[in-house]
């Protein structure tokens, strides 16, 4: 595989407005960084509100312009052309991902079928909208129908972990239903939504769909969060994030959707696979670093198999590969920044102080190359209480709570103890446990037998501070269209 870069081509990367690559207003910049080894990557313009003004301009003239007479079938063809040019320009943009945020080029290359499947997904939906023809016991003779219409100037603001297919995740519904976007991608992961933004354009997609403003949350995100002429925000990320944005959004009643963080539950009967249920909890958790909303990162088992599983489910993450994403034989990536390893790191002491006791990982790799770069090994804790700080707070790290319980009431009881409801998993033989467990968890998702099984046609999102709206599935692009009633009387 050839790793150099066109991309990373020492030029500070700008922003994209208008179909336009332009600087932010004030000039400056700031520095995105490799987790492998701290270097610096690229320059990338420090957008800030007037950077956003533009944009959501842009956006705006893109949307009452050109694009607002864009026919359904076309704007299909154009989002399965931009699949087709991302299906060529895949590795690349993978890799981008990786140097960024240090997710292994096996599993970034691994997301291929996703991102695509997701573009090929909304093509469809881009020609499935409709209304209602609606009877109605009015006196007289009147037709009521309804029509869908886009909703208009979308923001999306983003995390850092799953950059490309984060990305398209916005953008799908915004393509499929004729919206414009403007996205304020994280600050550690905005080289490939800005790579994107070429693509879209190649794939013909009309100047002012798609703009990206990089910069910082609190200046760039905060503003666009507030803009008076943006009308819907779709948002993933952290749960003091969530909230900031869903006050900003009163300011003109945007539409809102949140994706925000987990502590999934994942529950294993003594009766289940054993075989099949070491491997799912043990990546399941330990996937991406852990650094995925949705990781199984609290283990409950049930007693009597309770140490043997949680030590295979030890030995299990042992034989992950902790490196740089570039080798093609790396399972385990490096986590973001050295702000979140400090943060990792600082949960497993407070495990440790809890009265919990780790049996793998439990610190900073101290292998040999991993001096300078962000690695974790990943950890399994055991001797832990449901009410422990590791148990309720979302680490985001490699970290696995393993807890013992009795009964399936006793395993319900413990699973929605809990703030969050984003994923939820379960390993049994049984089909009445299974049914019972998947109806009384409170959950936005239930896996059974299995563990981080996505697909864009099914429903994907949270319950309680895990936010609210779901992305993927049938009923997504809803969230991006306005129903309108259309009243005629005749005769
Ligand atoms: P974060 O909340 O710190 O940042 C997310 C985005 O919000 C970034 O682009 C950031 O710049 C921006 N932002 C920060 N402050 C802002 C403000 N005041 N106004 C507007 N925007 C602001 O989250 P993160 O650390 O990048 O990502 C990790 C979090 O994301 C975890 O909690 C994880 O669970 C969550 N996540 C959820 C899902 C999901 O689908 N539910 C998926 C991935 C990640």
């Amino acid at each position: 595989m050839n790793f150099a870069h066109p991309f990373l081509d020492g030029k500070p990367k700008k922003l994209m407005i208008g179909g336009r690559w332009v600087d932010a207003a004030s000039g400056e910049t700031f520095e995105t960084l490799n987790p492998v080894n701290g270097k610096v990557l690229a320059q990338i313009a420090m957008g800030e509100a007037a950077d956003v003004d533009r944009a959501v301009a842009a956006a705006r003239a893109a949307f009452e312009g050109a694009w607002r007479k864009v026919k359904p079938f076309e704007r299909q063809a154009m989002i399965l052309r931009l699949a087709e040019l991302i299906e060529k320009n895949f590795e690349e943009l993978s890799l981008l991902d990786t140097l960024e945020m240090g997710a292994p080029m096996k599993r970034a290359i691994g997301n291929r079928q996703r991102a695509l499947g997701l573009l090929r997904y909304y093509a469809g939906q881009a020609v499935s909208i409709r209304g209602d023809t609606l009877d109605n016991s009015l006196p007289g003779e009147f037709l009521s129908y309804t029509l869908k219409e886009p909703v208009g100037v979308v923001a999306a603001i983003t995390p850092w972990n799953g950059p490309t297919v984060g990305t398209l995740m916005k953008l799908g519904p915004v393509l499929a239903t004729g919206c414009t976007m403007i996205l304020k991608p994280s600050e550690e992961g905005s080289l490939a939504p800005l790579r994107l933004a070429e693509l879209c354009l190649e794939a013909g997609i009309p100047e002012g769909v798609y703009n990206v403003i990089t910069g910082y949350g609190h200046t760039a995100g905060a503003a666009l969060a507030a803009h008076p002429d943006v009308n819907k925000i779709s948002f993933t990320g952290s749960i003091p994030t969530g909230q900031k944005i869903a006050q900003a959004a009163t300011g003109n009643l945007k539409r809102v959707t949140l994706e925000l963080g987990g502590k999934s539950p994942d529950v294993v009967f003594a009766d289940a696979d054993l075989d099949a249920a070491v491997p799912g909890a043990a990546l399941g958790c330990f996937a991406n670093s852990g650094q995925i909303c949705c990781a199984g990162t609290r283990l409950f088992v049930e007693r009597p198999i309770y140490e043997e599983f949680t030590h295979r489910v030890a030995e299990f993450g042992k034989t992950l590969r902790l490196g740089d994403g570039l080798d093609l034989e790396t399972d385990i990536g490096p986590l973001v920044s050295s702000k979140q390893l400090e943060r990792v790191c600082s949960y497993m002491d407070i495990g440790r102080e809890e009265g919990a006791q780790t049996i793998s990982g439990g610190a900073r790799s101290s292998q040999a190359g991993h001096e300078s770069g962000n690695f974790v090994p990943p950890t399994v804790f055991v001797d832990v209480k449901n009410d422990m700080r590791i148990a309720q707070e979302e680490i985001f790290g490699p970290v696995l709570s393993a807890i013992p319980f009795d009964d399936i009431e006793e395993a319900i009881a413990l699973s929605n103890q809990t703030v969050f409801g984003l994923g939820s998993g379960l390993w049994t033989r049984d089909i009445t446990k299974a049914n019972r467990m998947a109806k009384a968890l409170r959950a936005g998702t239930v896996w059974i037998n299995c563990y981080l099984a996505i697909d864009p046609a099914v429903p994907f999102g949270g319950v309680g501070m895990s936010g609210y709206g779901r992305e993927m599935g049938p009923q997504h692009i809803e969230d991006y269209l306005e129903l309108k009633s259309v009243w005629t009387r005749y005769g």
